[in-house]
């Protein structure tokens, strides 16, 4: 029988991972992968010491492990939940690509090393995930290693994440000692994921034959002060965003990552609902409506094609549905859909609210972009930030300027640089947030594109979208700046500044104008 939406939504589970470079992202992500039925691999993955900065971490498993994960989603399906993970990219250079990732998810696992507690790049993810009241699980991971003291790390999550805590397992051990976990609601004795599916270990008895014995007191009375000192797990507080359960383990040495994944299943939530303009959109929602959070381009390198990844946000996405791009009204044949199903046995041929799909086309399809089944409706919050260094393109070969042009416009499309050009006709300017992205864009123009470039400094340093609550307003300032103006990829009016300074004395010298960092894709 086929399953109905309500069904069908509730038992989606819609997720990325954040955390700090090397905390263990790409490990778990493996892991999550495995335990959940999603790969089969054998050995582990041998780190690399130079490690290249790839704009997906998953490019590094399927380089490492020759597994095709490659795709910035994988879904699998873990007793009898559908599990969405999205991939995002490790390096902070590439941060835009993660926080528009993070619209797209109603959940979250932070990770952090336990030795190293909260680092600069999860406190920034986690601000993010919680201006979207995005839920948090913790992943404590690496506690195979030497690591800070438990109540430490907790107390660090509370005193720097402003986060309440309900630790949901308790390590057994540390470092060398380190063999599993404790269970503190069922009172269970989690050993190696590996082991735990054949030989369930219940009981002090259990911990107490794992531990060194000069360590068996400790844990006892780390275990009794841990359960009068710490929060029960409340699932309201969570789903608010303000506590999260935590949980401990070892990504690389199969400990804790199982309960990680039935906690994804029992606490993180199905589907949100969505805010558009016109109004907000329950998952259960008949209609399909969805967005479009990412694109990739050469998937397949024999095609030239590009996939936008959509999040569904209501209905579902069938194979062959007609469907309206709001930004131009038009109609939009969803031919060739691709399903992300982990396991090969699922043939999909329909997406339901929570599900990431993608949908190749030739540069139909921007980021921030919404498709409905006929209803004039947009997102919102697909954010753009502005960028932090600009750059004007110089190409080798000067009579390829209209090949620049166009490869400039679809590499803007696809989010890889910002594209402005200035309202004087002088040559565009791109921007990006991180310097890798500008290493992406000359790779891409280069073997893409037969186009040889390279970056001059611009004069400007800094821009602003600018709006003005009186149309009148913003006119007079764009006619009167017109050689710092210019447009950016949706023709919208963007100040530029040689530095910051003079950023904020113009900003006082026109008090109407509104100078924005982020502007919503709409
Ligand atoms: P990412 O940068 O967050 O994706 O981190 P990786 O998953 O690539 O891990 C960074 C390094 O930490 C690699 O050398 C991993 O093998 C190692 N690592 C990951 N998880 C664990 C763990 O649980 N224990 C130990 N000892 N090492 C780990």
């Amino acid at each position: 029988m086929a399953e109905s939406l309500a069904e069908a939504v509730s038992r989606r589970r819609t997720f990325a991972i954040i955390s700090h470079p090397d905390a263990g992202k790409t490990t778990l992500t493996e892991k999550l992968l495995l335990f959940g039925g999603a790969i089969q691999l054998a050995g582990e993955v041998k780190a690399k010491k130079d490690r290249i900065q790839t704009r997906s971490d998953w490019m590094k498993i399927e380089r490492e492990r020759g597994i095709s994960v490659v795709t910035s989603v994988m879904t699998f399906e873990y007793n009898d939940v559908v599990f969405n993970l999205l991939d995002t990219p490790g390096h902070e250079d590439f941060a835009d690509d993660t926080y528009r990732t993070l619209t797209a998810v109603d959940a979250a696992v932070m990770v952090i090393d336990a030795a190293k507690g909260i680092e600069p790049r999860t406190l920034k993810l986690f601000e993010v995930c919680r201006l979207r009241d995005i839920p948090i699980i913790t992943f404590v991971n690496k506690m195979d290693r030497e690591s800070r003291d438990t109540f430490e790390i907790l107390d660090e999550v509370e005193q720097k994440l402003a986060l309440d805590t309900a630790p949901i397992t308790w390590p057994i051990g540390r470092a060398r000692s380190f063999c599993g976990t404790y269970h503190l609601a069922k009172n269970e004795v989690r050993g190696s994921d590996t082991e735990a599916q054949t030989t369930p270990v219940n009981g002090p008895q259990a911990i107490a034959d794992r531990l060194p014995e000069n360590e068996r007191q400790h844990f006892v009375e780390e275990l009794e002060l841990a359960r009068d000192a710490c929060r029960p797990f409340d699932r309201e507080a969570f789903l608010e965003g303000h506590l999260t359960p935590v949980f401990f383990g070892s990504a690389l040495r199969n400990y804790g990552v199982r309960d990680l994944i039935n906690a994804l299943g029992e606490f993180a939530p199905p589907p949100r609902a969505q805010v558009a303009d016109t109004r907000t959109v329950q998952a259960t929602d008949e209609k399909m409506t969805a967005f479009v959070f990412k694109i990739q381009a050469n998937m397949d390198p024999n095609h030239r094609d590009r996939i936008a990844f959509v999040r569904v946000c209501s209905g579902k996405l069938e194979r062959g549905m007609k469907a309206r791009l709001s930004r131009t009204g038009k109609p939009m044949g969803l031919s060739a859909p691709q399903f992300f199903f982990a396991s090969q046995r699922h043939i999909a041929d329909t997406a339901f609210a929570g599900d990431v799909v993608g949908i190749p086309n030739h540069g139909t399809l921007r980021i921030g972009d919404t498709l409905t089944e006929g209803e004039d409706l947009v997102f919102q919050g697909v954010p753009n930030f502005a960028p932090e260094i600009l750059r004007r393109v110089r190409l080798e070969d000067a009579m390829k300027a209209k090949k620049l042009k166009e490869a400039l416009q679809q590499m803007a499309e696809e989010g890889v640089v910002q594209l402005f050009s200035p309202e004087d006709g002088s040559p565009a300017i791109v921007g990006v947030v991180g310097a890798l992205q500008l290493d992406v864009l000359k790779e891409r123009l280069q073997g893409e594109y037969g186009l040889p470039v390279s970056f001059e400094m611009s004069r400007f340093s800094v821009c602003r979208w600018v709006s003005a609550d009186q149309p009148g307003d913003l006119d007079k300032f764009v006619t009167a700046r017109r050689g710092d103006i210019a447009r950016d990829l949706d023709g919208d009016p963007v100040f530029l500044a040689q530095d910051g300074f003079s950023l904020r004395y113009e900003a006082e010298r026109y008090p109407a104008i509104k100078m924005v960092a982020i502007k919503e894709y709409h």
